[in-house]
C-alpha cells in the first residue's frame, strides 16, 4: 500500500531517497494486485510508466531539476485524451479510439515529472453518479465492494482511495471529482470554470466541464492543481488568472462558513447529517464561526443542471455519426446515410448516454426551447447570485455536505434515473456557478457491518482556489481523519 503522499514521494525522488522507477514498480504491482476486485483502471501502461520513471532518475542522476511531482504516480480517467494508449470515454462508441494528441492538464502533468500509471474508469462520457454506466462494467467503492464508489470519476476515486496511487485526476461537470471523492473518503477539488484547459478533454457540457485532482490530502491536491492550472490557448474559455503554488499556503486567520438552509431540509440520511453536524461542532471549537446562510434558488438546482448539460451533451455528442470518430456501424447493401447515423448511434451509446440526448435534444427544440432552456439558464443566474451574496455577506465559503449520504449499492439506482440525479443535489450549484468547490472527508457511518466515508464540500469565490485550499485544510484537520486508506 502506498501510504506516502505525492508531495512526500515527490520530495523523495528529488533528494534521491527513492528512485521514481521503483516508486512506479511498486504502484503497477499495488494495481495488479488489488483491481482485480475493484476495477478502478480500464487501462494500465506498464511500460511506458516505467520507462518514464527511468527517464526521471537519469535527469536526477544528470543534475537536472526534477519538477514538483517528480516520480508521483498518477492515474488519469479516460476522458482525457493521451497520445498513447486508448481514449474510451467509457463508451463502446470510442472503444479502440487511439487519440493522435494528449491533453494539456496531461501534459502539464508529465512535465512536472508525474508518472502515468493508466487511465481510470467512467460512467459513459462522464454522465452519471455510480460509475455504473460504464460500458466496461463498474468499478467498485474499496470501502465496500457491495457499493459504488460514485461517479463519474469513480475509478480515479477508488484508486487512490485503495492506496494503488496517491493522485489522479478527474472531470467535473456536476459533482464527478468531489462526489466519488466524498464516497471515497478521499479530497477532491473541481476549480473555477476556466481555470484548468479542457483541451483534450472528451467534452459532455462545455459550459461546466472542469479537470481536477483527487487525492487522500489537501495539500497534494493544491500541489497538482498549481501544475495543471494555468492559460492555454488552445482553450477559448481558459483564463489568464494567475496561478501561485497553493501547495504553500499558510493557515488563515478567522473564517466564517455558510451553511445553507437548504442542506438540513434535504438531509435524508441521518447518520450522515450527524457525521456533519459533528464536524460543525469541531470547526467551532477550532474557532470558525459557522453561520447559517440562505440560497435561495438551490432547490432549483438539479432541475436547471439536468437542463443544461444534456443540451449541451446533446450538441457535443451529435460528432459521433459514426463518419468522423470511433464506431461505424456495418451495414447490409443499399443502406442510407440515415441508416449510418441511426444504426451507430443506437449501438454505440448506452441508456443512459441516449436518455441525455432525447432530453437535450427536447428541451432545445423550437417550441420548448423557452420554457425549459431558457428558463434553466434563468435559474442558473439566480443561483450564482445567491453564491455571491453569501460572499459578499461576509462568507469565506459555503459549506454543505457533499452528498445526501454515503455510498449506495450497486444496482440500487441503476432503475431509477431521478434517484441518481438527486445524488447531485449539493453539488451541481458550483458548476452552475463556475465556482471552485472541494470535498474533504468529514467521517464514516456504519451501514450493513461496513464503515463507510462520508465528504464535506465548500465552494469558494471565483479565482479562489487558494483561500478555497486553505479552509479545507483546517477541516481536514477538524474532522481528524488522518487520510485512512481503504483496506488497509
Ligand atoms: N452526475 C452528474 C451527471 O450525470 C454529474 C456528472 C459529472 O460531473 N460529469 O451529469
Amino acid at each position: 500500500m502506498e501510504t506516502r503522499s505525492a508531495a512526500a514521494i515527490a520530495v523523495g525522488v528529488r533528494a534521491g531517497e527513492c528512485s521514481a522507477a521503483e516508486v512506479a514498480r511498486a504502484a503497477l504491482d499495488r494495481v495488479a494486485a488489488r483491481d482485480g476486485a475493484l476495477h478502478a483502471f480500464l487501462e494500465v501502461f506498464e511500460d511506458r510508466a516505467l520507462a518514464r520513471a527511468a527517464e526521471i532518475d537519469r535527469r536526477r542522476a544528470a543534475g537536472e531539476t526534477l519538477g514538483p511531482l517528480a516520480g508521483v504516480p498518477v492515474a488519469v480517467k479516460d476522458n482525457m485524451c493521451l497520445a498513447h494508449g486508448r481514449t474510451t470515454a467509457g463508451s463502446r462508441m470510442l472503444e479502440g479510439y487511439r487519440s493522435p494528441f494528449s491533453a494539456t492538464a496531461l501534459e502539464r502533468l508529465e512535465g512536472a515529472g508525474a508518472v502515468i500509471i493508466g487511465k481510470t474508469n467512467l460512467d459513459e462520457f462522464s454522465m452519471g453518479s455510480s460509475c455504473e454506466h460504464s460500458a466496461f462494467g463498474p468499478t467498485r467503492n474499496p470501502w465496500d465492494v457491495s457499493r459504488v464508489p460514485g461517479g463519474s470519476s469513480g475509478g480515479s476515486a477508488a484508486a487512490v482511495a485503495s492506496g494503488m496511487v496517491p493522485l489522479a485526476l478527474g472531470s467535473d461537470t456536476g459533482g464527478s471529482i468531489r462526489q466519488p471523492a466524498g464516497l471515497c473518503g478521499i479530497v477532491g477539488i473541481k476549480p473555477t470554470y476556466g481555470r484548468v484547459s479542457r483541451w483534450g478533454l472528451v467534452a459532455y457540457a462545455s459550459s461546466l466541464d472542469q479537470i481536477g485532482p483527487l487525492a487522500r490530502t489537501v495539500e497534494d491536491c493544491a500541489l497538482c492543481l498549481s501544475v495543471i492550472s494555468g492559460f492555454d490557448p488552445l482553450d477559448a474559455t481558459s483564463s489568464r488568472e494567475p496561478v501561485e503554488d497553493w501547495a504553500l499556503g499558510r493557515r488563515p486567520g478567522r473564517i466564517v462558513v455558510g451553511v445553507p438552509g437548504f442542506a438540513r431540509a434535504a438531509a435524508n440520511d441521518p447518520d450522515a447529517w450527524a457525521v456533519f453536524e459533528g464536524l460543525l461542532a469541531s470547526l467551532a471549537s477550532a474557532g470558525v464561526e459557522v453561520r447559517d446562510i440562505g440560497l435561495a434558488h438551490a432547490d432549483h438546482a438539479i432541475a436547471a443542471y439536468y437542463i443544461i448539460a444534456p443540451a449541451e451533451a446533446s450538441s457535443n455528442l451529435a460528432r459521433y455519426d459514426g463518419v468522423r470518430y470511433g464506431r461505424r456501424a456495418a451495414l447490409p447493401a443499399g443502406a442510407s446515410l440515415d441508416d449510418l447515423y441511426t444504426r451507430t448511434r443506437a449501438e454505440g451509446f448506452g441508456r443512459e448516454v441516449q436518455r441525455r440526448i432525447m432530453l437535450g435534444t427536447h428541451v432545445l427544440s423550437s417550441g420548448y426551447y423557452d420554457a425549459y432552456y431558457l428558463t434553466a439558464l434563468k435559474t442558473r443566474r439566480l443561483i450564482k447570485g445567491d453564491f455571491d451574496a453569501a460572499f459578499a455577506g461576509g462568507c469565506d465559503a459555503v459549506l454543505m455536505p457533499t452528498t445526501p449520504g454515503p455510498a449506495f449499492a450497486l444496482g440500487e439506482k441503476l432503475a431509477d434515473p431521478l434517484a441518481m440525479y438527486a445524488e447531485d443535489l449539493y453539488t451541481v450549484g458550483a458548476n452552475l456557478a463556475g465556482l471552485p468547490a472541494i470535498s474533504v472527508p468529514a467521517g464514516f457511518v456504519e451501514r450493513g457491518g461496513a464503515r463507510l466515508p462520508v465528504g464535506a464540500q465548500l465552494v469558494g469565490p471565483a479565482w479562489g482556489e487558494g483561500a478555497l485550499l486553505r479552509v479545507a485544510g483546517v477541516l481536514e484537520e477538524a474532522a481528524a481523519l488522518g487520510a485512512p486508506i481503504a483496506g488497509a
